[in-house]
């Protein structure tokens, strides 16, 4: 029997399963898909928010000001990019100005240091590239931007590399209770544990029905974005949103870690839980209002679009509890924006949970004590300095062959982002953890030789490897 089994490996359920690997349990994750960090984890905005609009009533907003503060500690711990960026809020007229009175208020409400309103000239010095009509703009300092799968990543070969097992391509179809825990059903066979934590995104309201229960239901919403080619020469150094976000939800521009600006969320009600397609009007709404804040953005330039599914939940907050009905089911549900910024604070929030589940089990939950809690990135070729280039290339052959042209990526980063546990198992799984296909042409050059690399170091054929999920191969080895 299990300790502890978690249900979906995205930032929620790596961050759960790294906390709880601190302590003497047994634990697995089981992850539907073929790969982890392919859930709303994937497809964000990547904003670490200070809680400037965060609501200490609420849950969520307790967890959004914890989590901020737990943040870059783990991200150094992980060896995770974390990069400072103040936010700036821009208003274009009086109405606008009210509303960012509002937003300072509540933000120095909420103790953050060093807000304040910035002139009409002092934004338009900060970022040159506003709307000449900008009329006064919020300083928000204290935010940051990380790569959301990466800290997923890390979450996860940390857990693992302290003794927690990762089990993908497992669906959770079934769950009932035990005299003395949970039996947990997939399609390969039941596990029992002593509990489950409930971290399956958009689908937790599918696992509370396996409960026997429908005390809530989550509310998907689809965010689009557009990606603009770092060439661009429209280079932003804030986080940059309309005031109107909080009621019309403007926008943001972001500057990613790698140069690049990401525009969006839109954001669209759907029934569907699996579509993250992106839809030509959507992308239409998104750029009418990024260009309500520069109307100097290169449209020309979008290499990319994407969209992430929120799991907004009925019950209006952050709902992490125990199931009323299956005891020992704990629910981290409706865990949408920011639940990145929140995930280090929801672990521990689970992680007393659990503490409480154990004591009234008459049991202790005891500390691990070879708890490592460091983990090591990928060392990225660009990063190394010309002139140490060789000499690690000496040590380390497979970086003296470039894959990647667009992103500098070579087939020893390729080959590490397989072999780490859990290591890349698709096309994209290698993308997002090495960059090999970010850039501008997307992967049209090194595709093929990314799947070969796969195919090797898998021990598959070509036509077996896909791009992400299954079903997705890339290659056919029959004519139709
Ligand atoms: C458009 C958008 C923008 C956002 N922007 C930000 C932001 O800037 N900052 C911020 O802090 N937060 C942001 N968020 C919120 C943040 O992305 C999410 O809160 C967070 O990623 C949720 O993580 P999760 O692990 O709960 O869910 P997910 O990442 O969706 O993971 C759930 C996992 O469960 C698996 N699963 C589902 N059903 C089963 C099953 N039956 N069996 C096994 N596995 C299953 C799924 O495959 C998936 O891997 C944004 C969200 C969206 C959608």
């Amino acid at each position: 029997m299990y300790d502890i089994v978690i249900i979906g490996a995205g930032v929620v359920g790596t961050a759960v399963a790294r906390e709880l690997s601190k302590y003497q349990l047994r634990i697995t994750v089981l992850e539907k898909n073929n790969e982890i960090a392919c859930g709303a984890t994937k497809a964000n905005s990547g904003i670490v928010y200070n809680g400037h609009t965060a609501r200490p009533d609420k849950l969520k907003g307790r967890l959004t000001l914890r989590g901020r503060q737990m943040f870059e500690a783990l991200c150094r711990e992980l060896d995770v990019a974390f990069k400072p960026v103040d936010m700036l809020v821009v208003g274009f007229d009086d109405e606008d100005d009210a509303a960012i009175e509002e937003l300072r208020k509540r933000a120095a409400a909420n103790g953050i240091a060093g807000i304040r309103v910035l002139s009409r000239e002092e934004a338009l010095q900060r970022e040159p590239f506003l709307n000449e009509g900008v009329g006064s703009a919020l300083l928000n300092p204290g935010c940051g931007i990380v790569d959301p799968w990466e800290l997923c990543f890390a979450l996860a070969e940390n857990a693992a590399a302290n003794g927690v097992e990762f089990k993908l391509n497992t669906e959770v179809i079934g769950l009932a209770t035990l005299e003395d825990g949970i039996a947990v059903e997939t399609a390969d066979g039941t596990l029992e544990a002593k509990a489950v934590i409930n971290c399956a995104g958009i689908n937790t309201d599918l696992i509370n029905r396996m409960a026997g229960s429908e005390s809530f239901s989550i509310l998907p919403k689809r965010g689009q974005y557009a990606v603009l080619d770092r060439s661009a020469k429209f280079q932003i150094s804030h986080i940059i949103a309309h005031c109107k976000s909080e009621k019309e939800k403007s926008v943001f521009l972001i500057p990613t870690l790698h140069s690049n600006v990401m525009i969006g969320p839109s954001m669209e009600p759907t029934d569907d839980r699996t579509s993250k397609k992106t839809t030509a009007g959507q992308m239409e709404k998104l750029m009418k209002s990024a260009l309500k804040i520069s109307s100097r953005i290169p449209e020309h330039l979008v290499i990319r679009s994407f969209a992430g599914l929120k799991a907004k939940c009925s019950a209006g907050d952050f709902l992490i509890q125990e199931s009323e009905e299956m005891t020992g089911l704990i629910h981290a549900a409706g865990i949408n924006n920011p639940g990145l910024t929140c995930s280090p604070a929801i672990a521990a929030y689970i992680a007393d949970m659990i503490a409480s589940i154990y004591d009234r089990m008459g049991l202790a939950l005891k500390r691990n004590s070879a708890f490592v809690p460091n983990r090591g990135g990928i060392v990225s070729f660009k990063s190394i300095p010309n002139d140490e280039r060789n000499q690690w290339i000496q040590q380390h052959p497979g970086y003296g062959s470039i894959v990647c042209r667009c992103e500098q990526v070579t087939e020893g980063e390729i080959r590490e982002s397989i072999n780490r546990v859990p290591g890349a198992c698709s096309v994209n799984g290698v993308k997002l953890r090495t960059r090999a296909g970010m850039g501008r042409c997307q992967g049209g050059f090194c595709g093929p030789k990314v799947t070969s690399l796969l195919a090797k170091e898998l021990g598959r054929r070509m036509e077996e490897v896909l791009y992400e999920n299954n079903g997705s191969e890339l290659l056919s080895d029959s004519m139709p």
